[in-house]
């Protein structure tokens, strides 16, 4: 028998005991099911199907269509962003928003440890160097306290803006992610910014309709971005977006990102090194159809937050992680943080579940211990090497509901 069928490991109760009364816990939020219950599953409940056969019907498949207009319209309205620029995805959008930001070859960028590798990969790309700072554990998110220090410790201002000390680099942006959808304290964070006149450019990838103080996440800096990808809240099957408050900018954004050509009715002139990053308007039919049930997705993942935080309420060896008080969360994925004990099993309960059809996750591996990102300069990353052994990642697409029909869930 492989060793991944083995669920329970008899030699060691204890672990057994832990592994059986989490999936006991989840069975009771999530049913009986013999499928397997995915970590995060698209739902096409909607005009999906008559948008994308529009598409094909009118010919507009490619990166211009009424349905790219469209998408950015109502994300824009969604956000309450002034302007949406919608991008082939996630990754490269945070690279053209670091670009804006003026991140050039050479610069540093801050971002958090514990993170996706697409936010030290889109600073990459640029030919920057990612400098690793340090989480809180209210937030999983950049500490804005830590990094104030940290800053006071590394940074020599000179006339060209703060830099690095120890590596003589630049520094040149602040990219706070908000894990899993709970928002960063960003009031904070942008006192510590402006104190350095570094731009801040949110990876909001994963919190779309999370708000903190009553502000939708991706506003709070000079820009930010969003995530389309399968298994973020909702698709656009691959596909990303700038948000930004600022005209000029967007108008910047949507020249690099479609291989800055100059407008005129059929020369072909190009007045910059650019990209080609503009969102298909086959994927952007799929937005919108999404887009129109985003609400519905919110009202259920946050019902199924509030049944798994029900059912795993009196268990001692772990903590069901809520949302930051002073924000609203989207509860892209809900998440264990299990005590340091119970932490060591993490392993074998995510076997066992797997075992059971529950494909629990754990956190991504600090960015600071990847083999392309192990040399670049870092902080104190005491709470991320803490926290990222600990946490535990639950189902929770937008298909996903409790049994028992909440009041007013849907
Ligand atoms: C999903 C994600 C991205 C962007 O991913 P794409 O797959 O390129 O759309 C960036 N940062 C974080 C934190 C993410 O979770």
């Amino acid at each position: 028998m492989p060793t991944w069928i083995t669920s329970f490991d008899e030699s060691r109760p204890l672990m057994n005991r832990l592994a059986r009364e989490i999936i006991r816990r989840l069975r009771e939020v999530l049913g009986a099911t013999a499928a397997p219950v995915p970590l995060h599953e698209p739902l096409f409940a909607g005009k999906e199907e008559v948008y994308v056969r529009e598409c094909i019907t009118t010919g507009w498949v490619s990166s211009v269509g009424a349905f790219v207009d469209r998408f950015e319209e109502e994300l824009a309205r969604f956000t309450g962003a002034r302007r949406a620029v919608a991008l082939v995805n996630g990754t490269c959008a945070l690279q053209l928003a670091l670009r804006l930001a003026g991140v050039r070859a050479d610069d540093e960028v801050l971002v958090p440890a514990l993170s996706f590798v697409a936010t030290a990969n889109a600073v990459a790309h640029l030919g920057a160097v990612p400098h690793f700072v340090d989480i809180e554990p209210a937030t999983l998110g950049l500490d804005p306290d830590k990094l104030k220090e940290h800053l006071a410790a590394v940074v020599e201002m000179r006339a060209a803006g703060p830099f690095n000390r120890h590596t003589g680099r630049r520094l040149a942006a602040i990219v706070p992610m908000h894990a899993f959808g709970h928002p960063v304290r960003l009031p904070e964070l942008l006192e510590v910014a402006a104190a350095y006149g570094l731009p801040v450019v949110e990876d909001a990838a994963e919190s779309l309709g999370s708000t903190r103080e009553g502000r939708h996440t991706g506003l709070w800096g000079q820009s930010g971005i969003l995530s389309f990808n399968g298994n973020k809240v909702i698709t656009t099957g691959g596909g990303g977006a700038l948000l930004c408050q600022d005209e000029t900018l967007a108008r910047r954004a949507k020249h690099l990102s479609t291989t800055a050509k100059t407008p005129h009715p059929w020369r072909l002139a190009h007045d910059e090194a650019a990209y080609n990053f503009r969102m298909p308007n086959l994927n952007a039919a799929l937005g919108c159809a999404q887009l129109e049930q985003l609400p519905g997705f919110l009202r259920r993942k946050r019902a199924l937050a509030e049944a798994y935080q029900e059912a795993f309420a009196d268990m001692e060896e772990l903590r069901f992680v809520r949302e930051p008080a002073g924000a609203r969360s989207n509860y892209w994925l809900c998440v264990l943080a299990l005590n340091p004990a119970a932490a060591t099993s993490l392993e074998a309960i995510l076997r066992a579940a797997r075992a059971d059809g529950l494909m629990l996750r754990p956190a991504w591996e600090l960015l600071s211990t990847l083999p392309m990102y192990a040399g670049c300069p870092r902080a104190d990353l005491g709470a991320a090497e803490e926290w990222q052994p600990r946490l535990c990642c639950l189902p929770g697409g937008p298909a996903l509901q409790p049994p028992s029909p909440i009041p007013n869930a849907l």
